[in-house]
């Protein structure tokens, strides 16, 4: 039975074999020694970790606030709840980014309107979001996504709206670690979104967080994120705490637990060394896919800071091999690979419930057409970057 221990994990416990996988979920080992504690310490759901974790993460981005809850999907929805916008008001969001952020305007009773995309950024620029606003006689708030961690430019992007600062919130699942200028992401807009899921620069496996400059929205957020209660668990059985409490408003349940928050706060202490070494990838990756015809770097920001979240290049015609196919040749090499994102308008439900320019989204078919995310994480070897680069040589000068 001893030897047994020491045989390697089994198949159904680890991830399937690759010689690169797409992206592998680092827990380091202080997380899991501090979730160990947790689970031993009588409180496993929100708590003194929750709390800690906010007060750490509010620090590290340098915001006034920060709610923990158990996805960026719900802070998106709790913050435009917190606009307290009529319901049907029209949100601006990309046609390129992850469909979590349509479902959040949808539940929380208003419109998404779609933007198309520069093709060069993959972002909208401000003539897309003027065009789309326009089009649909104005909207009332934006989400905002800095795509893959590369910067936009907030700002301008709510003036092209027709909008204030106040009304935008910031998908920011990729931008934990970007700056726009000299502004660090979590303080640049009403409310900023990030995401803690298993793929994101800061894993948790799933959770979320939400920073804010409004203490007002901080407590109503603090409030509808665990049923609209006044008071939660940890504070009622707290010494003294007391039994009563009261709701005063609508609410979900979407609290982040301790077990979570405990990982958080030892993936935070780290974040800066992942980080480097993310920048380090995407250097090393620049620099031999540079000479590979048929691919185009990812853009890298005028001013401010990439937060390396994703490294995605645009596969052109002169590649000779096209994406789809491509994705083909290197996952039978064993090289794992995504594409970010498949737009929304060609998804089949927000494709009928979005508003959006005629015309298409000319800018976001292109994209959609080239962009192919290669392997990224920060456990990611020089070796494995050397692997898939010579692969995507090999594959693009086979044709
Ligand atoms: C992952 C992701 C989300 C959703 O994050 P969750 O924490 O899984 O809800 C939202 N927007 C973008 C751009 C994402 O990549």
């Amino acid at each position: 039975m001893v030897q047994i221990a020491n045989r390697p994990r089994t198949q159904e416990h680890s991830m399937p074999v690759s010689a690169v996988p797409f992206t592998r979920t680092h827990i380091c080992e202080e997380a899991r020694q501090a979730v160990q504690q947790v689970l031993g310490s009588g409180w496993v759901t929100s708590g003194q970790q929750v709390i800690e974790f906010e007060r750490e993460f509010a620090e590290h981005v340098g915001a006034r606030r920060a709610i923990a809850v158990s996805s960026c999907t719900a802070a998106l929805e709790l913050a435009l709840r917190a606009l307290q916008l009529p319901a049907g008001s029209r949100v601006l969001m990309s046609t390129i980014t992850f469909c979590g952020a349509a479902s959040a305007i949808v539940h929380a009773g208003l419109q998404p309107v779609l933007a198309d995309v520069d093709p060069v950024t993959a972002m909208p620029s401000p003539v897309t979001v003027a065009a789309a606003a326009r089009a649909v006689g104005g909207v009332q708030a934006m989400v905002v996504v800095h795509l893959g961690g590369l910067p936009t430019q907030v700002e301008e992007m709510a003036e092209a709206a027709g909008i204030t600062l106040d009304h935008v919130v910031e998908d920011a699942a990729h931008a934990l670690g970007t700056a726009v200028g000299d502004r660090v992401v979590g303080t640049i807009s009403r409310a900023t979104c990030f995401s803690f899921y298993a793929t994101k620069n800061l894993a948790i496996g799933e959770g979320g967080m939400l920073t804010t400059e409004d203490d007002e929205l901080a407590d109503a957020v603090g409030r509808a994120r665990l049923h609209g209660m006044s008071k939660d668990a940890w504070r009622r059985y707290l010494p003294g705490g007391g039994w009563r409490y009261d709701v005063e408003g609508d609410g979900l349940k979407a609290n982040m637990t301790d077990v979570q928050a405990a990982i958080g706060r030892a993936q935070l202490r780290r974040f800066e060394v992942t980080q480097a070494r993310r920048a380090e990838v995407a250097a090393r990756y620049d620099s031999l896919i540079v000479d590979i015809p048929g691919l185009t770097l990812p853009l890298r920001p005028m001013s401010g800071t990439h937060a390396w979240h994703l490294y995605a290049v645009r596969v052109r015609p002169n590649f000779g091999v096209g994406r789809d196919d491509l994705i083909t040749a290197l996952s039978e090499r064993g090289i794992g690979t995504s594409v970010h994102f498949i737009p929304v308008h060609r998804l089949t439900w927000y494709s009928h419930i979005c508003l959006r320019a005629p015309g298409g989204f000319p800018g976001a078919e292109s994209v959609f057409d080239q962009t192919l995310s290669l392997p990224m994480d920060q456990v990611l070897t020089d070796e494995d970057i050397r692997t898939v680069c010579t692969a995507l040589a090999e594959i693009g000068a086979s044709r």
